[in-house]
């Protein structure tokens, strides 16, 4: 007889009859998880896996990785470029030299009318590290607009600005093996189970084996909050207050690391200085959690053997970005809890190739983390691409957040956009809106010509994606993987390589430099170009990345040739005291005062407004909007609010309600759920016209990252619930 598990019929998973298996990186988030795609003997993409032997995943997948095979299928994509003489007419189709011929012409043309830096060009996370290497050498060694940034600012510029001033340079510090050794973790801001799941699993396998207390720092009870041992439900935007408050237990007490301090640190009197007016009591007021819990997170973290924070877009998207990441590495710099197994700073970041752009890319400098600043990285970058040192501009030109602004000023003529959707992605919809429709020409680059900014282009170019085409991405952990060809692109649709390429073809100015015909000369490049260098790949090659599932950077030509394994390469930065990247190899202690500046909730719009991240889709939904098996999780937008106050406006589970803020409405369904508190609500980013029609996206000082997390809204019931499902039905993209 068979009795429970026995009695049921064992899951039977189709077998796709897939015939060769074709490694690759995920090309979602920055887990970098390794996957294999599958093909049939026709050469059909028939499955993914994930890659057992690669270290980041250990076979694992979450649902969008799962399901990644089916992109090559989805609607909307490119195949040919297309053109038109302004935005109200229709599109027609073109070939490339045309569509190539026409863009340079036009860039020159407003470029020769109203200076260089009247073009701008706004890039991506989410292109291959040899494509954004060369994108850069046209930008900046062709082109010459400083006026060039990616969309990585909307996500990942508070991380970069906060570890440049703590520590002299960007580059996370620390690793996944880190949650094998740490004695504490605390996160800020930072939902890892709907926003990394792979990164999550790492932890909390490590938890299962080896208990360690896990802080979270969240308005919201997250996931990741329900798994907390402590959950610190902080007021929107007072992290800095929170920090300061801490720091002031861990000094007040003698808990900090005097030795570590001393061999590694400079400012650490200007920073007790300034936490001394943050003494818990004081703090608890500002950022809403009481002195006791205060000082027992303080002891917590500064009594463990090593502690570890791990941030996201909680910290990274607010006015004081920046400001939260220094606070980050600020504790754990007095901690000694920087450069050790289980002691680190290490910010999570969110496309699968933000780090690449970081490194290569040229947007806020020159390659391998050169500086437009200094001048002999001006030199050693125009020596090696035969460009006058001279033609580089001597300072970085504007963020994506200031480019925005300068077109609707008329200080910048023309755009191009690269695999980024600002109608959907920037605060404030309606603004942008205005601001596309006031360019001169605006192209479009982006493997879907159905992509909403489309309809402000003058000329759109069909790109490849992901597998379609090969090259390197930077996972969070520092880790370089490689992405294999799986299958052709659509139609006449180019990899972002090769479109670099044509163009540069038709640049007067470009003769006189290389630019390689193959990703893996790119490569060579770059390899060449990082000798020496905190991000030296010089050891790392195509075949060798693959064959070791990733290799994490630092991984020297010397360590190659003596054959040290890759993986010995680079761990961890900044392991030997004094080794930071200021010239005088000490980290920075940074005094950080509060300043107010966020929009709070008031009498007219009570509710605080959240934005974030859900597990089945990626970013604008491009990609996961198009696939049924992501995209039947929630393909309309919603909105979390409290029960309590649920039933103080008179609304029920599943109605349709308007949410209003000082900048627009979005028609959205409620969700009544305790995980947001009774004077918040949550709406998820990824639907067009909906949540960042609401935003205000202050800017951060020192990173111009927009605070999309801060605003205030409130909600009004609607009459006619059918005309609200309709419309929403109407945005769904499956
Ligand atoms: Fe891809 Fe990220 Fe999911 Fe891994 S965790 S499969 S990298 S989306």
């Amino acid at each position: 007889m068979l009795f429970g598990r026995d009695k049921k019929n064992p899951i039977k998973i189709a077998d796709k009859k897939a015939e060769k298996w074709t490694y690759a990186t995920c090309g979602y988030c920055s887990v970098g998880c390794s996957i294999e795609i599958g093909t049939n003997a026709e050469g059909k993409v028939v499955g993914s896996r994930g890659v057992g032997g690669a270290d980041v995943n250990r076979g694992k997948l979450c649902v969008k990785g799962i399901f990644e095979h089916e992109l090559f299928e989805s609607s909307g994509r490119g195949d040919k470029p297309l053109i038109r003489e302004s935005i109200h007419q229709g599109y027609r189709e073109t070939n490339w030299d045309d569509a190539a011929k026409t863009m340079v012409s036009e860039i020159n043309r407003i470029q020769e009318t109203y200076g260089r830096d009247s073009f701008a060009v706004v890039s991506t996370g989410q292109l291959l590290t040899e494509e954004f290497y060369t994108l850069g050498k046209l930008t900046r060694g062709v082109i010459g607009t400083n006026n060039y940034d990616g969309n990585t600012t909307l996500c990942m510029a508070s991380a970069v600005s906060g570890y440049k001033r703590s520590f002299g340079s960007d580059g996370p510090p620390g690793c996944y093996e880190d949650f094998e050794h740490t004695e504490c973790l605390m996160a800020w801001g930072s939902n890892l189970p709907e926003q990394h799941p792979i990164i999550y699993w790492r932890l909390q396998e490590s938890r299962e084996k080896r208990d360690f207390p896990l802080i979270v720092v969240d308005p919201r009870v997250t996931m990741l909050a329900q798994k907390a041992d402590i959950h610190l439900a902080i007021t929107p935007g007072t992290d800095v207050v929170l920090q300061n408050a801490l720091m002031y237990v861990i000094l007040d007490e003698g808990l900090e690391d005097r030795e570590y301090i001393e061999a590694n640190t400079v400012g650490l009197e200007q920073l007790e200085a300034e936490v001394q007016k943050y003494d818990p009591t004081s703090a608890a007021a500002i950022c809403g959690i009481d002195e006791d819990t205060i000082r027992n997170v303080a002891r917590i973290y500064a009594k463990a053997g090593s502690a570890m924070s791990i941030w996201t877009m909680g910290i990274n998207q607010s006015t004081h970005g920046s400001d939260g990441v220094v606070g980050i590495n600020n504790l754990n710099l007095i901690t000694g809890n920087v450069g050790k197994e289980g002691g680190t700073s290490l910010s999570i970041t969110g496309q699968c190739n933000a780090m690449g752009t970081r490194e290569w890319s040229s947007c806020s400098g020159l390659p391998g983390y050169r500086y437009l600043e200094n001048e002999q990285d001006r030199k050693d970058i125009g020596e090696f691409w035969n460009v006058d040192p001279e033609f580089f501009p001597k300072k970085r030109g504007l963020a994506q957040t200031d480019i925005f602004p300068a077109i609707e000023t008329g200080q910048i003529k023309g755009l191009w956009l690269i695999a980024t959707n600002p109608m959907t992605s920037m605060p404030n919809t309606e603004r942008t809106r205005k601001i596309l429709e006031k360019l001169d020409f605006l192209v479009v680059q982006d493997s879907y010509a159905d992509v909403e900014t489309t309809q402000y282009a003058n000329l759109y170019l069909p790109a490849a994606t992901w597998a379609e085409k090969e090259g390197v991405f930077t996972n969070t952990e520092r880790r370089v993987n490689i992405v294999r060809k799986v299958t052709d692109a659509p139609g006449d649709s180019k990899s972002d390589f090769d479109i670099f390429n044509l163009l540069a073809k038709y640049f007067s100015g470009s003769e006189k430099m290389t630019f390689p015909d193959k990703p893996e000369g790119a490569f060579e490049e770059m390899k060449a170009l990082s000798k020496g260098r905190l991000a030296d790949i010089s050891g790392m090659n195509h075949d060798l990345i693959e064959k070791q599932r990733g290799i994490q950077w630092p991984y020297t030509e010397e360590q190659s040739n003596k054959g040290e394994l890759p993986p010995s390469g680079g761990k961890r930065l900044y392991t030997e005291p004094g080794t930071f990247s200021h010239a005088d190899g000490m980290a920075k202690l940074i005094p950080l005062p509060f300043i107010d500046n966020n929009e709070v909730p008031d009498d007219k719009f009570p509710f605080w407004l959240n934005t974030g991240r859900l597990v089945e889709h990626f970013h604008t939904r491009t990609k996961t909007g198009k696939l049924g098996n992501t995209n039947k999780y929630s393909p309309i937008p919603f909105m979390e609010i409290n029960p309590d106050a649920a039933k103080d406006l008179g609304v029920d589970q599943g109605e349709y309600v308007r949410c209003v803020s000082r900048r627009g409405d979005a028609i959205v369904m409620a969700m009544l759920t305790q995980r947001v508190p009774k004077n918040m609500v949550f709406i998820p980013f990824h639907y067009f016209d909906c949540v960042n029609r609401l935003t205000l996206g202050l800017l951060d000082p020192h990173s111009r990252q927009p605070a999309y997390k801060q605003s205030a809204v409130t909600i009004e019931i609607l009459e006619d619930q059918q005309a609200a499902a309709q419309l929403s039905m109407e945005m769904r993209r499956f």
